[in-house]
């Protein structure tokens, strides 16, 4: 095993991961930086459209916390919404500094211009602070478990997905930034390792998770091949006609008023979509967006932008294919206003982390928030790296998790391994029963099937590296789908994102935060907190 020491590893280079790596290293402390995707690339952050939600003054700080309250649903933690709130002009200012370009808004920054996606503009001003600092960034890596010892956190153990070398990363603090687990369902427009890799590591560590119920779904994603993948500019589902296999309007069937729909009933609109394709009513597993009637003036994007949505979705020859998809998970490890964890020694920032966003997420609000809290977790593990100790025995423990946890999965001779199908009916099994909408029924048979699937598991070996990474990834969509399930099956009440066919209305006793942690190596409910 190869054993690297720093004072601040962080796991992730999504935007939470990339700002706290930079403010560590600003601190003057030794920061290693380690991602299982490329650096920078391959995440949430890089798919992102780019909207950074805020309110640039007093008034529109005010005004931010009241939408992201009302969005939330009560379940918020009003803490962590006034802190990133109000950090989020000066940080924001401080990114366009370093370089990153966009456009401010009276309610936020757009990165976004002549493209669909605004991600990629967001990481390499971060990465390139990060490196000219001269951090150490390693990419590739797989981080299998946390090493902690008597409560508190002194680093991680992992493997490189292409060598299969084992490493064990010692350190004063860690800092999580593993994004959320969008890409567990069959349908979703997540980047593909995003599969909840934090929330097993947090379980196993003795974490708890909370608000696991809250799974935002997206309704306007483009369908091909029975795939989902690029979101749609919102205005373009208020502009043209959605209609069903029978020609109905969908729009209409639903009552669909509220503009934009996409965004101002996101929820409804996606449910929508949902029960027309599953009741057979799709064409093909889709639902039309019809623009064809719409004049080009009509569509509110430059010349540049309507050209490319023209050879991206040639929307003026065809009607475009789409369906709803899952865009982001809400619940995840809880954390204070300075970004720690209930473990010493591990702080936890970007969408890895729950309570934020309550039972919703404003759209906007994840980038605002990895943001301010991957810098403010950051300074709080480097005040907490000065006095903390290294763990003498550190290499035992972490050979011993990689030996006797990662190591046994691992057998050149056997059969491959067959996790590709079975995260794929984990998939399934996600969004027919635990997706979009919900009861009691289906809800206990994904659990019951989720079960099944953790049992095949432990017959899998892998016969190569890259085969480990996928079991382990499996294996950790596996139980971050069992907490989303087993914390609706408890929520009796349809609230935000989470919609329940046999509990439609919100309900008073539903103000109240539902809590899983590992219990005999699967997630149970834990607490049943009331606000
Ligand atoms: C299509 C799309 C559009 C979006 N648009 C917006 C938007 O406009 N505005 C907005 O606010 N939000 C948007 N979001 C949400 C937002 O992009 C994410 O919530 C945010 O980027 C999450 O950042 P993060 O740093 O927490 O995680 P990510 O950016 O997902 O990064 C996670 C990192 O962790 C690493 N990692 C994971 N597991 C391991 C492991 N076991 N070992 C080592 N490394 C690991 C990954 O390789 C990756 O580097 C969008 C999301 C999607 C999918």
């Amino acid at each position: 095993m190869q054993i690297m020491d720093s004072d601040i590893l962080i796991i992730g280079s999504g935007i939470a991961g990339l700002r706290a790596t930079l403010e560590a290293s600003k601190l003057g402390k030794r920061a290693l930086l380690i991602s299982k995707g490329p650096l920078g690339k391959a995440n949430n952050t890089y798919l992102a459209g780019g909207l950074f939600a805020f309110g640039a003054d007093s008034k529109g700080v005010l005004a931010h916390i009241d939408k992201t309250l009302k969005s939330g649903r009560g379940l918020n933690n009003l803490a962590l919404v006034e802190e990133f709130s109000k950090r989020a002009p000066s940080m924001l200012k401080e990114l366009q500094d370093m370089g990153m370009r966009g456009t401010i808004h009276n309610t936020g920054l757009v990165t976004r211009e002549s493209s669909l996606i605004g991600g990629p503009r967001i990481a390499p001003p971060l990465l390139r602070a990060c490196r000219e600092s001269g951090v150490q960034c390693l990419e590739g890596i797989m981080v299998t478990d946390l090493v902690t010892h008597d409560g508190s956190c002194y680093g991680a153990v992992g493997f490189h997905r292409r060598t299969g070398t084992l490493f064990g990363f010692r350190s004063r603090a860690v800092l999580l930034a593993t994004g959320g687990a969008g890409s567990i369902y069959a349908q979703n427009n997540n980047a593909p390792g995003t599969t909840g890799d934090g929330y097993f590591l947090g379980l196993e560590a003795g974490l708890e998770l909370m608000d696991m119920e809250f799974v935002q779904f997206y309704p306007l994603v483009r369908e091909k091949g029975g795939q989902t993948r690029m979101i749609l500019p919102a205005v373009l589902a208020d502009l043209g006609k959605i209609t069903n296999r029978l020609g109905e309007d969908i729009k209409k069937k639903y009552d669909l008023k509220e503009k934009p729909i996409a965004l101002a009933s996101r929820d409804r609109f996606a449910q929508a979509l949902f029960k027309e394709i599953s009741e057979g009513n799709g064409v093909d597993g889709a639902i039309l967006l019809d623009l064809r009637e719409v004049e080009d003036a009509a569509i509110p994007f430059s010349h540049e932008v309507r050209e490319i949505l023209k050879r991206t979705f040639s929307y003026h020859l065809k009607p475009i294919r789409i369906a709803p998809a899952c865009h982001h998970t809400m619940g995840g490890l809880p954390i204070d206003v300075l970004g720690r964890t209930a473990i010493e020694g591990l702080f936890a920032a970007g969408e890895v982390v729950g309570g934020i966003h309550g039972a919703n997420r404003m759209g906007g609000n994840a980038l605002t928030e990895s943001l301010v809290f991957g810098a403010l977790a950051a300074r709080t593990a480097t005040e907490y790296a000065d006095s903390a100790p290294t763990l003498r025995h550190f290499q035992p423990l972490a050979e011993e998790l990689a030996y006797k946890r990662v190591a046994p999965l691992y057998d050149e001779r056997a059969k491959p391994s067959m996790a590709r199908s079975l995260m794929g009916r984990l998939g399934r099994i996600l969004w027919e029963k635990a997706g979009i909408i919900r009861d009691e029924g289906s809800l206990k048979e994904s659990i019951n099937e989720i079960d099944g699937i953790l049992r095949a598991l432990e017959g899998q070996r892998a016969t190569r590296p890259s085969d480990l990474y996928r079991v382990l990834e499996c294996r950790n969509a596996a139980i971050s789908g069992r907490a989303i399930a087993l914390s609706a099956l408890k929520r009796t009440e349809s609230r935000g994102s989470h919609f329940r066919k046999d509990f439609p209305e919100e309900t008073e006793d539903g103000l109240k935060h539902i809590y899983v942690r590992m219990k005999r190596g699967a997630p149970e409910v834990s607490r049943v907190v009331p606000i």
